[in-house]
């Protein structure tokens, strides 16, 4: 009877969970999408308790747990949830490894004859996705936060390098899965360090650019590892969640490398087949030309169609309401005023539209790259606000840039382009761009939300309604 319900119950979870991402997956759907996902995990987490022994340490560190991730949720700020999202990916990696050692020093149910091999399979592979995806993960946080250089660190005869880990981490298993006495464990202890450098070499070789796929894949091998757990605790529910993250995250990476114009496997293998990145010889001629926020408004009065591109820096301003605010100013004087998002923008992705929706903005005028492309040429004023690798014009002109190839923005066929951003320094990709210094950029240099504010009011001010006529 009680198998039965918390089977009914897993069941309902699952069902949840699908309904959960099918409601992430459109920014208006996304809130109810999250609240089914929190009522699954709840009903789960519930069903598993009720089955489970031992409580006083259960409750005590489910508790810990809970306050931890409540505090550390609530206090992040918006532009830090990528190193969130990678370091709790590191812990669900950790905890794979974690349950794998304790499966092999305590198997969960008595087991004999060849269900020894398979649950020995289990354990070898949840620890080796579960140990490249924490050790892969701390070193996302760490090139996010600038602890390590974002570019591509590539060690010399890497490819030797990584075939001879993988070589020596598939040799390890024959031991662990067929020697006696203390073999096995050696073994695994041995594979889990290998694994664990090899976590560390293929993130480091991926640059800046290609982070945002990282971010995507790491996670979806968190899902892999949480799937590996369920395995080894012959748990459906941890299976079903593990697919639904893994399978979700590679299709997003897969989704992310095609709008980035990245192979796949490269990514997935670290960067195998990469090139020293950043050997641009072309040097950047001209000077940027500044402007001020009252020739933006000059520029904005005479405009009819506006192109408002995004990045991370308008994250960082927290400039989004304010650039709200002026498209609805805009709007209401007929002007055509659309967004312009590129699929990595930012530090996560959506990251452009969940700070548009949170400032309101409508979804039918926030437009993806491919849609947007090929308007810039009938554009006449396209606003750059806090986004610079994504509009970089070296990735469609210069073969040896460090992005060249990834598909970018091409604001610079607009009329006019004004770019905002504080000074002249690169972005996550560390490259320079040619775009500050054409022609037809203007750049207005300060924060974005300081010099946005500054054009709403002179915007306010000079079409508020003229004072009715007084009859005397
Ligand atoms: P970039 O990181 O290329 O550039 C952001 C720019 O914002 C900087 O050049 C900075 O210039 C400016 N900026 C920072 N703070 C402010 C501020 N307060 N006011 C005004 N400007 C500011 O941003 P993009 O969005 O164009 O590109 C995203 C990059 O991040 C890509 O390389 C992408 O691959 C990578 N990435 C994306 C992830 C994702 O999932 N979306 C995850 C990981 C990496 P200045 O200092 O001069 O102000």
């Amino acid at each position: 009877m009680e198998n039965n319900l918390v089977t009914t119950a897993y069941i309902v979870a699952s069902a949840l969970f699908i309904l959960s991402l099918a409601g992430l997956s459109q920014p208006e759907t996304a809130k109810r999408g999250n609240l089914l996902g929190i009522l699954g995990m709840a009903i789960a987490f519930a069903a598993t308790a009720a089955i489970s022994q031992g409580y006083p340490i259960q409750i005590g560190s489910i508790g810990l747990g809970v306050l931890v991730g409540v505090l550390a949720a609530s206090r992040v700020a918006m532009t830090d949830m990528p190193e969130m999202v990678a370091l709790l990916n590191s812990f669900v990696g950790l905890a794979a490894v974690l349950v794998g050692f304790a499966e092999y020093l305590q198997p969960s149910a008595a087991l004999s004859g060849g269900d020894v091999i398979v649950h020995r399979v289990e354990i070898y592979i949840g620890v080796f996705i579960g140990i490249v995806t924490f050790t892969g993960s701390m070193i996302a946080v760490a090139k996010l936060r600038g602890w390590v250089p974002s570019r591509a660190v590539l060690l010399p005869a890497r490819h030797v390098l990584t075939l001879g880990m993988l070589g020596a981490i598939a040799a390890l298993g024959f031991p662990f899965l067929t020697a006696t006495g203390d073999v096995p464990m050696i073994a695994l202890g041995a594979m889990t360090a290998i694994a664990g450098i090899f976590g560390i070499v293929i993130v480091m070789a991926i640059g800046g650019a290609d982070m945002a796929v990282v971010i995507s894949l790491l996670n979806s091998y968190s899902g892999l590892a949480s799937a590996a757990a369920g395995f080894m605790l012959n748990n459906d529910l941890l299976i079903i969640t593990g697919a639904l993250v893994g399978s979700s995250g590679a299709i997003l990476s897969y989704i992310m490398c095609k709008g980035m114009n990245r192979s796949f496997i490269n990514v997935v293998l670290g960067g195998f087949g990469e090139t020293a990145s950043g050997t641009s010889k072309t040097a950047i001629e001209g000077s940027a030309t500044s402007t001020s926020t009252g020739d933006v408004v000059d520029l904005l009065d005479n405009a009819q169609n506006v192109v408002i591109v995004p990045g991370y820096g308008m994250a960082v301003a927290q400039a989004q309401h304010a650039v709200a605010e002026i498209t609805r100013l805009l709007r209401s004087q007929g002007k055509q005023v659309r967004f312009g998002i590129h699929p990595v923008a930012g530090r996560m992705p959506g990251h452009m539209n969940v700070l548009l929706a949170e400032a309101n903005v409508p979804y039918d005028i926030v437009l993806e790259m491919d849609e947007i492309n090929d308007d810039f040429p009938h554009t006449d004023l396209v606003l750059v606000i806090g986004a610079n690798d994504t509009v970089n014009p070296s990735a469609k002109y210069d073969p040896g840039s460090a992005i060249a190839g990834m598909p970018v923005m091409e604001v610079w066929e607009a009329s006019t382009v004004v770019v905002l951003k504080r000074g002249m320094s690169s972005g996550y990709a560390g490259v320079e761009n040619p775009l500050f210094f054409n022609e037809n950029t203007l750049m207005l240099f300060g924060d974005a939300k300081t010099n946005v504010n500054g054009i709403l009011a002179q915007l306010s001010t000079t079409n508020a309604p003229a004072p009715a006529l007084s009859v005397a």
